[in-house]
């Protein structure tokens, strides 16, 4: 195949065995990428990696790694440099819930959702920002959400993904001399596991459940993991190289808290 948007980049996505990191993964690899399927099931990152490796003609390899845990990430992003042979872009999306409402919350709810989506950003940016700046070019995207807004029965969630945006502008301060970009994408309503889970707790079936938000999102539908993988490979593509620091929503519609 000719040359790609992202021929010759080595690709870390992270939580990427299924859901939008699967599809961000996926994206990556179809322009050319070499990537680095991250996630806490082995079995099924190495069945995704195998999976875009056929599809699209590149290198693709599946990695077992909890993004909480700073040994498994050091040895996570020493693996990627020595088997893709660097690290150009790193997409941090790992994510989990435990919603409830504040009463109902407990300790290891908040602790698990600040471990996995703030540490775990801490960790895999601090671990990769080191190959690229020593390259100097590198592009970090962190997977944010309009629950940053606020969103009842997500405090843990929502103050994640709200940390998440003011970390995003703090390393696009300190890494742009060394032109390395950072940007965060927050999406809406995306139809993945995740939405799915978050139907059935409210009792919800997840079609209906569906049906019902597309009514209260602009563009009239809910959002595919394909929607928030193109932003992704742009904001890490040269054309984006003058965006730095910026949250930016990919919601179907403005930014808005919901309820
Ligand atoms: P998903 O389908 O639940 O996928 C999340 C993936 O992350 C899973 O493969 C999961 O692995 C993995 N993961 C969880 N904890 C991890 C850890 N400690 N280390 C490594 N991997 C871990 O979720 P999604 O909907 O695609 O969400 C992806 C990202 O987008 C998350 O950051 C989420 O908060 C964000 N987001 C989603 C939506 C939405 O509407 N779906 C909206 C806004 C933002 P296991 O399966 O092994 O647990």
């Amino acid at each position: 195949m000719g040359e790609r948007r992202f021929s010759g980049r080595r690709v870390i996505v992270t939580g990427a065995a299924r859901g939008i990191g699967r599809a961000t993964a996926d994206r990556f690899a179809e322009d050319g990428a070499a990537v680095a399927v991250v996630d806490l099931d082995a079995g099924a990152a190495q069945a995704a990696a195998e999976a875009i490796a056929a599809a699209h003609g590149t290198m693709a390899v599946g990695i077992a790694c909890d993004v909480s845990v700073r040994d498994q990430v050091e040895a996570m992003v020493a693996e990627v440099a020595r088997r893709l042979g660097g690290v150009d872009v790193l997409v941090n999306n790992a994510g989990v819930t435990r919603d409830n409402l504040i009463h109902k919350m407990e300790d290891e709810d908040w602790d698990l959702v600040m471990n996995v989506h703030l540490r775990g950003a801490f960790l895999c940016s601090r671990a990769a920002q080191r190959h690229m700046v020593e390259q100097r070019y590198g592009k970090i995207v962190n997977i944010s959400s309009t629950s940053a807004l606020g969103n009842r029965g997500q405090v843990n969630y929502s103050t994640a993904k709200a940390g998440l945006q003011g970390f995003t502008r703090s390393l696009a301060l300190e890494l742009g001399r060394f032109n390395i970009n950072v940007n965060a994408v927050a999406p809406g309503f995306i139809d993945t596991e995740m939405t799915q889970l978050t139907a059935r707790r409210l009792g919800h079936e997840p079609e209906a459940y569906r049906q019902m938000r597309a009514k209260t999102i602009a563009i009239g539908r809910v959002g595919v993991p394909r929607d928030v993988a193109n932003l992704v490979c742009f904001l890490s593509s040269d054309e984006a190289g003058f965006v730095s620091g910026q949250v930016v929503y990919a919601s179907g519609g403005p930014e808005t808290r919901r309820g």
